[in-house]
């Protein structure tokens, strides 16, 4: 009898849901006022967990690496969206804004975007879930998602428009799930040419449900679907993370999706769900001058790399910057070292942390209060995560308590594993600024969101994302993102 049972729950399939800045107060408030009844019944039938933490910078290419290899970027390698490549000598940019893409050359950086970030920059000697699950004989879709190494090669099919422009193929070799969609460059369902699949080249809500649809109603959903939602990212930018529109706007797609089979129950049965968010976003002042720092003005004393020209023999600093958070290089460290440069910083009380590498420790000091704090792994203290660490210094830097030897977080969660997986992620001489709420850094055309809000940072609400599971009892080992993939392994085991 235990025979059966075992057998039967191997049948069941997960379905993930990545929702682009899924978080609980909106969600709560959304279900409340009933604009949200497919979360609603998601939730009424399962467990939510309200507060997962995201990993470090909080920009969903750098969270999703994170998702699909339980590691943080020390060890998938995917340090950030805009990252500086210490051998190539370049800024990598995956997509920040078009403007930076196009002073970078398009078709480097479509190169990065389309090939290196999934075939060459994520670290080939760890699995992704994929990967795992493929070795393990077990099929597996990717819709839409940025990240989907696998053990299929496929076609990417560009856009005519884009090999105009660009010394590009037509087509582009790429590694994905077995069942794999990737906007308009690589689809599941057959041609159909709605304006949809069209928009932002089909990486919009609508067509990730309609390719989750198609594997539904066509019987073939593998063990591990991972679909990404992407169009709330946008509204929340620019509204501000109360806003309730974009859950509104999802749910209509999870219902669709819900409505394929004979009843909502229905799908519950042979499906573990899991629907969350990636990071989240905080504030951004309204006023522009206040909103928005500028680490050209911060750093006026050096001399900045610019985007077009790239690395020349004078350049002193390269700015990285993802949103709310900043990678700031030194290419000079005897004329601008990381000390000079991370003291010209705290004397903007904007930046709530500036975090460096000094042998084999991590500095930390901030804008926002005086001291500093040193810590580096494997020490006497255990923190929330069974992680241990040296601490010393002014343990209010990082908001930290410590009670019965124990490191306990509150404004920046996980912070000391996601501060140092970052600062060893890559190469180079850099230090990392992470912004108080309310602000985000800007470089040369930056994206902007004053009056919204925005993330890339350590604070709790760039940080935060929530979770809904159905179908199980059981929980990661700890409620981070990190955590995810070795648990999702256990529900198909
Ligand atoms: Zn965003």
């Amino acid at each position: 009898m235990d025979q059966i049972v075992s057998t039967s729950a191997n049948k069941k399939r997960v379905i993930m849901l990545i929702i682009d800045t899924l978080m609980y107060p909106p969600l709560e408030k959304a279900v409340k006022e009933g604009a949200a009844p497919a979360f609603k019944f998601f939730m009424d039938n399962g467990r939510v967990f309200p507060n997962i933490v995201s990993p470090f910078p909080t920009m969903s290419v750098t969270v999703d690496s994170s998702l699909l290899t339980g590691t943080n970027a020390n060890i998938h390698k995917i340090p950030g969206l805009v990252w500086f490549h210490d051998k190539e000598k370049r800024l990598i940019n995956y997509g920040s804004h078009i403007r930076e893409l196009i002073k970078l050359g398009i078709t480097q950086s479509m190169k990065d975007i389309l090939y290196n970030i999934n075939n060459q920059h994520l670290n080939k000697e760890i699995k992704t879930i994929h990967e795992e699950l493929s070795s393990r004989g077990k099929i597996t879709a990717s819709i839409n998602a940025l990240i989907y190494r696998g053990n299929t090669e496929h076609n990417l099919k560009l856009p005519r428009l884009l090999t105009i422009f660009t010394s590009l193929n037509h087509e582009l070799k790429t590694k994905g799930s077995q069942l794999f969609t990737y906007g308009s460059f690589s689809k599941l369902s057959p041609l159909k040419r709605y304006g949809y699949f069209w928009q932002k080249c089909g990486f919009n809500d609508r067509f990730s449900a309609q390719e989750l649809k198609y594997l539904i109603k066509t019987d073939s959903l593998p063990s591990f679907t991972i679909v990404y939602f992407p169009d709330m990212d946008k509204i929340i930018h620019k509204n501000g993370p109360m806003e309730i529109k974009g859950i509104h706007k999802v749910d209509k797609q999870l219902q669709n999706v819900l409505d394929c089979y004979d009843s909502w129950e229905e799908a519950l049965k042979d499906n573990y769900w899991i629907i969350m968010g990636d990071n989240g976003q905080a504030p951004i002042d309204s006023d522009r001058n206040k909103a928005l720092i500028d680490l050209r003005q911060s750093l006026r004393s050096y001399q900045i790399m610019t985007l077009k020209d790239g690395v020349k023999d004078r350049d002193e600093v390269v700015l990285g910057v993802n949103e709310r958070m900043a990678f700031i290089y030194t290419l000079n460290p005897e004329h601008a070292p990381l000390s000079d440069l991370a003291k010209t910083l705290q004397m903007d009380e904007r930046v709530d942390v500036i975090a460096w590498m000094e042998k084999e420790s991590v500095h930390v000091i901030s804008g926002v209060q005086q001291g500093k704090f040193i810590f580096k792994p494997n020490g006497t203290l255990v923190d929330e995560y069974e992680q241990s660490w040296d601490i010393e210094g002014d343990l209010g830097i990082l908001n930290l308590t410590v009670k019965n030897n124990k490191i306990i977080y509150d404004e920046y969660p996980d912070a000391l594993a996601r501060l140092y997986s970052s600062l060893t992620s890559h190469e180079g001489n850099y230090l990392v600024v992470s912004a108080k709420p309310g602000f985000e850094f800007i470089g040369e055309g930056s994206p902007t969101h004053v009056g919204g809000a925005s993330h890339g940072g350590l604070h709790k609400q760039d940080s935060l994302v929530s979770m809904i599971v159905t179908g199980t009892n059981s929980s990661p080992r700890h409620l981070r993102i990190i955590d995810l993939k070795d648990w999702i392994l256990t529900l198909l085991d």
